[in-house]
């Protein structure tokens, strides 16, 4: 199977989430190469939208990061949730 590379992330991080997860790339899930062709005809044109799109995206998985980092410390630390 031909494999090409990450358009998001080098070798499967994300240098700028670093803090999040290690940066650890959503969309190739830390692999850094993808079973299909990143770079469809389009991309660069609409690359602003997508631009935004993915910034929703990483703040909704931000928040569920977080979301779940708290109820582990809850957990670990025998606190009931509310
Ligand atoms: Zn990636």
């Amino acid at each position: 199977m031909k494999l090409y590379p990450c358009d998001k992330c080098d070798n499967g991080q994300i240098a700028r989430y670093g803090h999040v997860d290690n940066g650890v790339c959503f969309k190739c899930n830390g692999k850094g190469k993808l079973p299909y062709d990143p770079s469809p005809k389009g991309y660069i044109e609409n690359n602003f939208e997508w631009s935004e799109q993915e910034r929703l995206e990483i703040e909704a998985e931000q928040e569920m990061i977080a979301r779940a980092e708290e109820e582990n410390w809850r957990i670990a630390n025998n606190i009931e949730p509310y």
